[in-house]
């Protein structure tokens, strides 16, 4: 578990957190590097060799792994006295993050790692002794920061890691910490919900609800078009320059926080309705090289997805993902097949006569494949409440008829 705590650190220490981050940047980039040019000496055949490489690494010269990597980095302590600057385990750690982005790469199919600007934030990787006391904390070489515990560390809790980030804000602690207790995972249970989101409605639910999608960053782009344009006209190395761009990463810091307040918010109050959520897993990283990338970054579902799954898990509902192939397409009342284009917004089945907005009926499949993979049929689980709900779909159904009455 994480937790976020402002810090104050005096101007010494900013300034020595500042030159830590660009040593940590250095250590991983040059690791990347040391990387990269060895897999691109094993790339090229021998009767087709690229003129481009130009590092030609001998053939019995091992991949430098981590347990290497982190080896050379304490010989290389020895002739670099500014590798001394940073704590060890600070720059180990850093090597760990080299290694997980490669680790990444070959099991999930994440890019190749990129070399860095700039690094946002070091790593405490461990702490002998809680190193929190009444508004500092005691971090190794820095001694004591300014901390603001708006919020206390729960009891049974012991501190893991301390991660120092910088923001447009300032300077903070994110705090890991961890109880012996393990928590039960989450039976099935209770009134079943599927969701859909999506791009006309933020998320769909089974039950007939559509939230709103939010347009904070639409919204926003006017006052960071505003914010850009001011700062391109200031001039060129100037302070009043260093204050415009100040302004607009504060302004994507506001925009990212009021994004997860907004997701959180929406989690919370699935939680209040449901037992069991589904969500559909959906391939956001292939939906995004489309023309809609804008909007479907904007919306943050994967955020929200794993947001709702950390909610759900800690207020004990039960959470599953279910196939997303042809979800928008099926009938949730008798399953057969209704093809429908993106413009169409209603789903009126042909076989069954079943008429519900579209993402509506996409979030009922969802449901029902969430819960046909646990085995409970979709009139049990939600037989519960058989006297409400019913009456809830008919007026919804009255409504959409309505609707589609006027319409024509
Ligand atoms: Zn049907």
């Amino acid at each position: 578990m994480n937790f976020e705590y402002r810090l104050y650190p005096t101007a010494d220490q900013a300034a020595e957190m500042l030159a830590w981050l660009d040593i940590c940047k250095r250590v991983y980039n040059y690791a990347l590097a040391e990387r990269r040019d060895w897999i691109a000496s094993r790339k090229c055949r021998i009767n087709a060799c690229s003129l481009k490489h130009e590092y030609i690494i001998p053939v019995d010269t091992p991949y430098p792994d981590l347990h290497k990597q982190s080896a050379a980095l304490t010989r290389a302590k020895k002739t670099n006295p500014e590798l001394k600057i940073v704590d060890a385990q600070v720059l180990q750690q850093i090597l760990r993050q080299v290694d997980g982005a490669f680790v990444n790469m070959q099991k999930r199919g994440g890019g190749f790692p990129r070399f860095k600007k700039r690094l946002k934030s070091f790593c405490f990787p461990q702490f002998k002794t809680n190193p929190i006391g009444i508004g500092t904390i005691k971090l190794p070489h820095f001694k004591y920061v300014r901390i603001v515990m708006h919020r206390p560390i729960p009891e049974g809790f012991t501190v893991k890691q301390v991660r120092i980030v910088k923001k447009a804000s300032g300077w903070y602690a994110v705090v890991a910490i961890q109880s012996e207790v393990v928590l039960p995972t989450v039976q099935p249970h209770g009134f079943p919900i599927g969701i859909d989101v999506g791009l006309n409605h933020f998320v769909a639910t089974s039950e007939g609800e559509l939230v709103e999608r939010p347009k904070f960053f639409v919204d926003s782009q006017h006052k960071l078009k505003k914010l850009n344009r001011r700062a391109a006209k200031k001039q060129k190395g100037s302070k009043n320059q260093l204050k415009a761009f100040q302004k607009v990463a504060r302004h994507h810091e506001h925009v990212a926080n009021q994004r997860k307040q907004y997701h959180y918010a929406i989690a919370h109050k699935l939680c209040d309705q449901a037992g069991m959520l589904f969500a559909e897993s959906l391939n956001i990283k292939g939906m995004a090289s489309g023309m809609l990338a804008k909007h479907i970054l904007d919306a943050g579902w994967s955020q929200f997805l794993s947001i709702l799954a950390w909610v759900c898990k800690r207020r004990g509902v039960y959470f599953a993902k279910v196939s997303a192939y042809g979800s928008s397409q099926e009938c949730p009342e008798c399953g057969s097949e209704v093809c429908k284009d993106l413009s169409v917004r209603m789903h009126d089945c042909p076989e069954c006569d079943y008429i519900a907005h579209r993402d509506v009926a996409t979030s009922q499949v969802v449901r029902n494949r969430g819960l046909a993979a646990l085995g409970i049929g979709v009139r049990e689980a939600c037989g519960g409440n058989e006297s409400t709900r019913p009456k809830k779909q008919e007026i919804l159904n009255r409504e959409v008829r309505m609707l589609l009455a006027q319409g024509q």
